[in-house]
C-alpha cells in the first residue's frame, strides 16, 4: 500500500481525506504540526506528501523548503485555503509538484495524488485517466467533458458529479453517497442539491443518461437502457 503523509492541523479535513484515500487503497499518516510533519517526511519513507500551508507552529512554505533541501524527489502537493495566485506561484517555485485550493473536490485530489505517486518499479504504466461511457468522455486532469466529441461547458460541481457517475457506471448511487463525494465535508444531508444538479446534468449531457432509482438515488446508464421514472 502506498504511504502518504498528510501535514494538516484541521482534524475534520485530515480524517475526511485519510478515510477517502484508504477507500482508494492508499494509506495515510497524519501529522498535525509542521515540525512533526517535517520529521516524518524526512525519516518516514513516505511516497508522497499532502501539505497544508497554515500550520500552528511553522509555516507550510518553511516545511516545503526544508523537505526540498534534503529530498528533491519526494512528490509534494500543497492543499490550502490560501487561494491567491501569488501563493500558487510561490508554492510551485519553492518546489511543490502541485497545488490545490480548499475547498477541494476529493476526486480531483485522488487523481492528482495518483498522477504524482512514483510509479513502482516494474509496474504497468499509469492507466489512461480519461473516463468514458458510450459517447460521453470526461478527462479529470484537463477538466474537459465531451459528448460525441463536442465539448460541453460544466460548472465545477456539475463536473464533479459527472465524474462520480462515470467512476461508477451502472451502479446506483444514493443521494448521501453523491453528497459526500461531490460536496465533501461541507454538505447539509437534508438538501435537495443532488436532484437539482442531476437535472442540470440531464439538460447538458442528455436526459436519458441518468435513471432515477426511486427512493434511492441515480444511476448512469446507456441511453438505450433508459427507463423514465414514474415520478
Ligand atoms: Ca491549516
Amino acid at each position: 500500500m502506498s504511504q502518504i503523509l498528510m501535514i494538516e492541523d484541521e482534524p475534520r479535513i485530515s480524517s475526511f481525506v485519510a478515510k477517502g484515500l484508504k477507500a482508494e487503497g492508499l494509506g495515510t499518516t497524519v501529522a498535525p504540526t509542521g515540525r512533526e510533519g517535517l520529521m516524518l517526511a524526512l525519516t518516514g519513507g513516505f511516497e508522497l506528501v499532502i501539505l497544508d500551508l497554515g500550520l500552528p507552529d511553522i509555516d507550510g512554505f518553511t516545511v516545503l523548503e526544508k523537505i526540498r533541501a534534503q529530498d528533491s524527489a519526494l512528490p509534494i502537493i500543497i492543499l490550502t485555503a490560501r487561494a491567491s495566485g501569488e501563493d500558487t506561484v510561490t508554492g510551485l517555485t519553492s518546489g511543490a509538484d502541485d497545488y490545490m485550493p480548499k475547498p477541494f473536490r476529493f476526486a480531483e485530489l485522488v487523481a492528482r495524488v495518483r498522477l504524482r505517486l512514483r510509479p513502482e518499479a516494474g509496474s504497468a504504466p499509469a492507466p489512461d485517466p480519461v473516463l468514458r461511457h458510450a459517447d460521453l468522455e470526461l478527462d479529470p486532469l484537463r477538466h474537459v467533458v465531451t459528448v460525441g466529441g463536442v465539448e460541453v461547458d460544466l460548472s465545477a460541481r456539475e463536473f464533479a458529479l459527472a465524474e462520480t457517475f462515470l467512476r461508477h457506471p451502472g451502479q446506483v448511487l444514493s443521494r448521501e453517497q453523491l453528497l459526500s463525494r461531490v460536496w465533501g465535508y461541507d454538505f447539509d444531508p437534508g438538501s435537495n442539491v443532488v436532484d437539482v444538479y442531476v437535472r442540470y446534468l440531464r439538460n447538458k449531457l442528455g436526459v436519458a443518461r441518468f435513471t432515477t432509482v426511486r427512493g434511492v438515488g441515480y444511476r448512469l446508464v446507456d441511453e438505450k437502457d433508459y427507463q423514465p421514472a414514474a415520478d
